[in-house]
């Protein structure tokens, strides 16, 4: 199985992280996409990847952090992406609490454009800004990816599939409370999603993630749809593939 989403260069992880890919192994989950958040950590991804079998990157800049970058930080992005399956963490988050709106959107576009350039997939955050997001996107219309831990209504859902992007399901989705995206997720085709842990993010109460509990997002889904699990997983697995791999 393929986490299409995580962070491993996270601090939580540095005491750990060879039980932690052990552990993940050990469930079937062998391959990991780490998702770039920040200039100071794109290094260490680059170490993590070369100590560790099964990772792969993409880089690029949260937008929680947009407005600690500059453009000589954003420039460096391009050396990087040769080695990269993807573009992102990258895209726009207008919680009050975030950096400034038009900020992230000019940092965002710095990624559309990489993206457009490269053809490489982008791995997209995107909350409480999905009608911005789809106006931005629908100027690059070749552009394809990811909505990752996708929040949000069938019809955006679906809005965002015709754009090219697939729906990133994670662990937030076994929420009892998240009655909302449970409802999506039987609704949805099983060729718009892949699987996704976004460790050590992703658990309630601030409890550690790892990548091995995506295993349990695909059994929750698989109980949701009423399908095997082993079809979730291929398809899943499937999609994650023709997207980055
Ligand atoms: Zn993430």
């Amino acid at each position: 199985m393929i986490d299409s989403h995580c962070h491993l260069d996270d601090a939580r992880f540095d005491d750990d992280l060879e039980q932690v890919l052990d552990h993940a192994k050990s469930r079937g989950v062998d391959q990991f996409i780490v998702a770039g958040v920040h200039h100071r950590r794109w290094h260490k991804q680059q170490e993590i990847q070369q100590q560790h079998e099964g990772v792969l990157n993409a880089f690029g800049v949260h937008p929680w952090f947009c407005h600690e970058h500059q453009a000589e930080h954003l420039n460096m992005l391009e050396s990087l992406l040769p080695d990269a399956v993807a573009i992102g963490e990258c895209g726009l988050d207008f919680c009050t609490s975030r950096p400034d709106q038009n900020i992230q959107k000019e940092c965002f576009r710095v990624h559309l454009e990489w993206a457009k350039k490269t053809g490489l997939p982008l791995i997209i955050h995107s909350v409480r800004a999905h009608e911005t997001m789809f106006m931005m996107l629908r100027d690059y219309p070749s552009l394809h990816g990811v909505i990752h831990g996708f929040v949000g209504s069938l019809e955006q859902a679906q809005s965002f599939l015709r754009l090219g992007f697939l729906i990133g399901l994670g662990t937030r989705i076994l929420n009892p409370h998240a009655k909302k995206i449970q409802k999506l997720v039987s609704q949805l085709p099983l060729n718009a999603i892949v699987l996704e842990s976004d460790a050590p993010d992703g658990l309630p109460k601030g409890a550690r993630n790892e990548p091995a509990n995506i295993c349990q997002v695909s059994q929750y889904i698989a109980n949701l749809r009423n399908q095997d699990e082993r079809i979730i997983v291929a398809a899943c697995n499937k999609n994650t593939e023709e997207l980055f791999l």
